[in-house]
């Protein structure tokens, strides 16, 4: 009996752009099956489209993946015994591979021009030249017909009947009837192989068990199915995975995630806070779930993930859900211990321009702060506060609540507050109580003053909590300069 093969799986981007949400995805459902199965996990970088790969975006796929912490053991940076890992590397084998099929007669060389291309195009009516079918000129020429010294490209010798069947491990068997596949391209005239082919010949060489990938991709499947045969090349296991869907149901590019607010590239979600772990959290839910469990630590991920439970049914991107899974994850003391979190939070601190502060303080604070943060850049906005001297005052908040009608009420609760000896919660809310009787007031006819003046902020958590963060003095201070402030609001 022969043992089965550790899974090796792999990623396979063309950097066109920035690393998408469900690039990230598909990197999650295959770096899990690795680590799983004591697998290997391949980086390859698919750079073969010229005119639109580039370094940056090769570097932001790269750079995205690190801070999203799935790491790849073959591959740019780190190398391995597949490589190289850069298809613009590899051309020479790729010739290897088009020059076989077409001595053995399952590709041929096509010297056909765009013009004469064009021509047949436009010999059908206008409104179905998009569904020009090439009309194998070159099928059945011979060796003899080539044109010495003219630009050809290799087409591959499609069977003209039959099925091409594969089985997917999520979308079942699908069947493709081979008229409905034209001779495509396999390699260009300047010898730079087409996608179908080079990720074939890659995926074979780099002995990849399982091909994970977007579910965009079942329609290329048939042809690389007709090239692995054709090449006597092993198919590897096939699992098309559900798409991450616009919440209107469509493909979700850039512009529509700018439209409804969605961050659609990982880098993103860097800039705007998010952790890794939450982040990946949210992503994983598109394809897989684990009873429900709705959060999950990294360790859990791996130990419960399995590919064969990933479901067909694509997913729509809600926003709510995704900030309701991150702030679960990133409040969580399991997933981010709180070491952990100051450190995460230090660059967006600095970012806002604050410095020096006293480390005391900040703790007390983002222990206020942090449960109601789904992001860094949400509890530092809301931590601003507690480390500047004087609060930034909204100018909105303050020109509905500092009225002169406050500006009594607050200079009262800070003589009030002088009396605390023990500057806590517990008396601190008992003076508030009492301050309040005495007035004839409920905390709801105070606390929008008090907040603005003590954070600058109509948004922010109870007053007795953040007083208890400020101390009393600076408690006190900040009541008096907003009365003043208040004062001068008449
Ligand atoms: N380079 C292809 C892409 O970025 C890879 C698809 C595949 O995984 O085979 O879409």
């Amino acid at each position: 009996m022969t043992r089965p093969r550790t899974p090796r799986v792999r990623f396979a981007p063309s950097p066109t752009g920035y690393l998408h949400i469900g690039g990230a995805r598909t990197i999650l459902f295959n770096w899990l099956h690795a680590r799983q199965s004591g697998g290997t996990f391949v980086l390859r970088i698919e750079d073969t489209d010229q005119a639109r790969s580039t370094d940056e975006s090769a570097k932001d796929i790269i750079d995205a993946m690190r801070w999203l912490g799935l790491d790849w053991d073959e591959g740019p940076e780190v190398g391995g015994p597949y490589g190289p890992y850069s298809q613009m590397e590899r051309l020479s084998t790729y010739k290897e591979y088009a020059d076989r099929l077409v001595a053995q007669g399952k590709a041929y060389r096509c010297y056909a021009t765009r013009q004469q291309l064009d021509e047949w195009r436009n010999r059908l009516p206008a409104d179905q030249r998009h569904r020009f079918v090439y009309p194998r000129l070159w099928r059945d020429k011979t060796e003899s017909d080539w044109l010495a010294g003219k630009p050809y490209v290799v087409r591959f010798k499609t069977p003209l009947s039959g099925q091409t069947i594969f089985h997917d491990k999520v979308y079942g068997d699908i069947v493709t009837s081979n008229s409905e596949i034209q001779d495509f391209v396999i390699m260009r005239s300047d010898g730079i192989p087409l996608y179908n082919f080079g990720a074939v010949v890659d995926d074979a060489l780099m002995d990849i068990t399982l091909v994970a990938r977007g579910a965009d991709h079942i329609l290329n499947t048939a042809q690389q199915v007709l090239l692995y045969e054709a090449l006597s090349l092993p198919i590897p296991e096939l699992a098309h995975l559900p798409m991450i869907l616009g919440p209107d149901g469509r493909k979700l590019g850039k512009r529509d995630g700018e439209r409804y607010g969605i961050p659609v590239s990982v880098m993103q979600y860097k800039d705007l806070g998010y952790s890794p772990e939450a982040l990946l959290n949210y992503l994983v839910r598109f394809g897989w779930s684990y009873g429900d469990q709705e959060t999950f630590m990294r360790s859990e991920l791996v130990e419960y993930f399995n590919i064969e439970d990933v479901s067909s049914a694509h997913g729509k991107f809600d926003l709510k859900k995704c900030k309701a899974i991150c702030q679960k994850v990133l409040t969580d003391d399991r997933y981010t211990p709180f070491a952990d979190y100051l450190r995460q939070l230090r660059p967006f601190l600095i970012g806002r321009g604050l410095r020096n502060w006293d480390d005391s303080l900040l703790e007390k604070a983002t222990r206020l702060i942090r449960p109601r943060s789904a992001t860094f850049v949400e509890c530092a906005e809301g931590i601003d506060c507690f480390l500047r001297d004087e609060p930034v005052f909204d100018a909105q908040a303050r020109a509905k609540f500092l009225t002169p009608a406050a500006a009594v009420h607050l200079r009262a609760l800070s003589d009030a507050l002088g009396a605390v000896d023990l500057f806590e919660h517990e008396h601190i809310e008992e003076t508030m109580q009492s301050f309040l009787r005495s007035r004839n007031m409920e905390i709801k006819d105070i606390a929008p003053a008090v907040r603005v003046a003590l954070t600058g902020r109509g948004t922010a958590p109870g007053v007795i909590e953040i007083l208890a963060v400020l101390g009393k003095n600076v408690g006190r201070r900040r009541l008096e300069a907003a009365a003043r402030l208040a004062e001068e609001a008449q």
